[in-house]
């Protein structure tokens, strides 16, 4: 395609010897799914490369741009058959040098056809922090990208010169004489001296003048003070690997000398060390002169994880979260593109940092739903991370305890669409370690035997002999908040957010009832509070049903001796910047203590002095509408209870459940995962779900419902007619199924109406390209939204 066809001037442009370059066009218009050739003037020859910021004219206006591909002809680019080399226009002016990572062009594009999202959008991922680029316009008329607000900081380092070592500060200067002393280990920058000694700054100045020290400017990064104080947070590698590690290693070094781009499971059991595995593969990745991208889950990118890397691989570590600082993500994304890091340890959006020859990509915990994003492009961060393994030819790594069913069965098969996939197990904790015991109370026979506490007698007995002990012990539930919702005990209504068709949560501290959706906040009072009223029948008892966090912080304080530290660990507890780390610190700190929180405990976490596991009420996790509701109740159990005896001492877990026959509860007491999997691909077959099929959810929002369902309809008319005509073949029961269009179980959120369809597809089948045609065909309509979701998680 060209921007637009309109001829060269007739002064002519003179073209550089790569005359030609492939440019993504920043608009992000689903329409616009192709680069666009444009001409390279010979003024601009010197400065082009692929990746170059560019400015191009796009119809009649200005656009950013993205150099994906240089060539000397016009035809050496793709999609310019039918293009006439004269009639190209030029590109004005490159703003920008490269700076995205090299997988950026390929990746992109590869996104925007498998997500059905604009290239726009996905080119975007790569760029700098700092929002999204802007063209501003000099006062001359010509146009320059808008810097990133936050500047860059730099830090002035002092160290000794050669002419130190000849140097005696007289006997009165001492200050020199301390100065001389702490540089003598290396460098500090003023900032640490100043800290250390209050003001440096006199005596800096006058040995810089004897010229005994100089002092240096250079760049700062911002966001590597994470350096942990957490006692178990170890530096050296493990004397002796166990056999589970080596054969994951051998794994791991036959596919980085394959170069095949392997997709490798470490499938190891919670504490087996494949973080470990993680970090010696990684030594030889740097070793080769590569550089390697592990993904954690946001939940447990804690300072416990990140100092783990750090303290293996010092200062080349960077790290992305989202509780960067603006300044701090700049710099850690600059350290990644200088070179001066080489291991990148972040969340999903890691994988787009600009790493250069990248050898490795490591996703731990790759069964979480957090690597899949939630707006669009709506990636998965392992699909897009096999896609740069497949094209990059390095090996990627997952690791779990808990393997999704999707990884699970492409390891079975031994490839999935022409991708190697295999597994390796690691079923034993290092040393004397061992698997903790399970002991799953009953809480229908508490019930009929009278007890209405919210800890059972087996709980409660272990949390006292935790606290007998000295020791400490981690509670889950999975529900914040003090009761998660008020009933009517008259008409039995359920207070609804007026937005969004979900029910609203209690808090006790506020008296409010928040909606979990949009935010909204009401000021409610329950029975027997004066004032409590059903906003349907204006009855007094509108009752608290189920409970949250606070409400077991309460029973714990009231049940615990004084001495023993609660630590609340819940998104409400968590808001400040730090919080999350002071919190973990004061759990490391105390002699004896119960942390207890929702799923943001049940991960990564590694006390060795924790031998007690308590989860409060473990149905609240089976009983969710979604087929994948029990693999991830499955996930956090295994997971929370793998918090326990770490370390010598033996752990215990106890779960309290209403359903003890549920498989997920059977396999998690028996340490036998195959009692779910199996129950679980079984039930998956049956119904026709991953990962057997996929499943392809198309979302139309709109403030009106009835447009919102003409939409809709016409949208799935068309779909079903692409899908006819190239399945045509296919025997009846392998074609693709559209379910619906009907409401979303959530049907209205911040006052838009949710309608939706469901496309089942077999596996390899290329359902992105149906759907982008479907939606250019019935175009745009004003009001109506539109967000499709390939391989979708999120149903509601
Ligand atoms: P995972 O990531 O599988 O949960 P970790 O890598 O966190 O496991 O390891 C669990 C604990 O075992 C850590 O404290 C780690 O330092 C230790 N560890 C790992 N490998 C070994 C080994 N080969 N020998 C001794 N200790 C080890
Ligand atoms: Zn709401
Ligand atoms: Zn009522």
């Amino acid at each position: 395609m060209a921007a637009e066809t309109s001829p060269l001037d007739d002064a002519g442009v003179a073209l550089a010897p790569a005359s030609f370059a492939s440019v993504i066009v920043d608009i992000p218009a689903r329409a616009l799914s192709e680069p666009f050739a444009y001409a390279v003037p010979s003024s601009l020859a010197d400065d082009m490369a692929v990746g170059c910021t560019v400015l191009v004219a796009f119809g009649h206006r200005p656009a950013l741009g993205y150099v994906v591909a240089l060539a000397d002809t016009l035809a050496a680019l793709p999609g310019t058959e039918s293009l006439e080399a004269s009639r190209v226009r030029p590109i004005d002016a490159v703003l920008a040098p490269p700076s995205c990572s090299d997988l950026f062009g390929p990746i992109s594009f590869w996104m925007s056809r498998e997500y059905v999202a604009p290239l726009a959008e996905c080119v975007r991922l790569f760029l700098p922090p700092g929002g999204t680029p802007r063209l501003l316009k000099g006062e001359d008329g010509s146009y320059r990208l808008e810097r990133a607000a936050t500047p860059e900081v730099h830090e002035r380092v002092v160290s000794l010169t050669p002419a130190a070592a000849d140097f005696e500060p007289s006997a009165r200067a001492t200050r020199q004489r301390q100065l001389i002393e702490a540089l003598s280990y290396g460098p500090v920058t003023t900032r640490e001296l100043n800290l250390l000694y209050t003001d440096m700054s006199a005596a800096v100045r006058a040995l810089e003048r004897k010229g005994v020290v100089r002092v240096d400017e250079r760049r700062a990064w911002r966001g590597c003070d994470e350096d942990t104080t957490l006692s178990s947070a170890r530096a050296s590698a493990p004397r002796q690997l166990t056999a589970g590690q080596r054969a994951a290693l051998d794994a791991i070094g036959r596919a980085l000398d394959d170069n095949a781009g392997d997709v490798i499971l470490v499938d190891g059991v919670t504490g087996s060390g494949k973080t470990e595995v993680y970090l010696a593969a990684i030594e030889r990745v740097l070793a080769q002169g590569k550089s390697a991208c592990v993904l954690v889950p946001e939940i447990s990118l804690t300072a416990q994880t990140v100092g783990r890397f750090r303290s293996r691989f010092g200062a080349s570590v960077a790290v992305f979260h989202s509780r960067l600082s603006a300044g701090e993500r700049l710099d850690q994304w600059d350290m990644v593109r200088s070179g001066a890091a080489r291991v990148v340890v972040g969340a999903r959006s890691a994988l787009f940092c600009p790493l250069s020859n990248l050898g490795l990509i490591v996703i731990d915990e790759e069964h979480e739903q957090s690597y899949k994003q939630g707006s669009s492009p709506r990636y998965h961060a392992r699909e897009v991370a096999a896609q740069m393994a497949r094209v990059g030819g390095f090996p990627l790594v997952l690791g779990s305890a808990t393997p999704s069913a999707e990884s699970l069965s492409r390891c079975r098969a031994g490839e999935y669409l022409g991708q190697r996939w295999s597994r390796v197990e690691m079923p034993e904790r290092p040393g004397h370690a061992t698997l903790p015991t399970i002991i799953v109370a009953d809480l229908r026979r508490e019930f009929s035997s009278g007890a209405r506490s919210i800890f059972s007698r087996p709980l409660h007995d272990a949390l006292m002999e935790v606290v007998e002990r000295r020791e400490k012990a981690v509670l889950l539930h999975n529900r914040r908040g003090f009761a998660p919702f008020l009933m009517c005990r008259e008409c039995g209504c359920v207070p609804t957010c007026r937005h969004c068709s979900t029910a609203l949560t209690y808090h006790e501290r506020t008296h409010t009832l928040e909606c979990h959706t949009c935010g909204a906040v009401c000021h409610v009072r329950p029975y027997p509070a004066p004032g409590s009223a059903c906003p349907k029948c204006g009855s007094r008892y509108l009752a608290k049903m189920g409970m949250g966090t606070q409400q077991i912080e309460d029973a714990l304080l009231a049940m615990l001796p004084d001495d023993v530290a609660v630590i609340r660990m819940d998104a409400d507890t968590t808001r400040g910047k730090d919080a999350h780390k002071r919190l973990l610190e004061e759990f490391d700190a105390a002699d004896c203590a119960v942390l207890l929180g929702t799923q943001m405990i049940a991960k990564g976490l590694d006390f060795p002095e924790v031998t007690l596991v308590g989860v409060v009420l473990a149905d609240y996790a089976l009983k969710m509408p979604d087929f994948r509701a029990q693999e991830r109740a499955y996930d956090l159990l295994e997971q929370v209870a793998g918090r326990a005896g770490r370390g010598n001492d033996p752990g215990r877990v106890i779960i309290q459940t209403y359903l003890p026959d549920d498989p997920v509860i059977r396999a998690v007491a028996a340490h036998d995962r195959s009692i779910f999997t199996e129950h679980d691909a079984v039930q998956r077959l049956d119904a026709c779900y991953p990962p057997y099929v996929r499943l392809t959810n198309v979302l139309v929002r709109g403030a009106r419902a009835d447009r919102v369902q003409a939409y809709i309809g016409a949208l799935a008319r068309r779909v079903g007619e692409g899908l006819d005509a190239s399945c045509a073949a296919l025997p009846e029961s392998e074609r693709p199924q559209i379910l619906g269009p009907t409401a979303c179980v959530i049907e209205r959120a911040k006052d838009r109406f949710r309608h939706h369809f469901i496309i089942k597809t077999p596996l390899g089948f290329d359902v992105s390209s149906i759907v982008s045609r479907a939606l250019a065909d019935i175009g745009t309509q004003q009001g109506i939204s539109v967000s499709v979701d390939v391989d979708a998680y999120d149903l509601m």
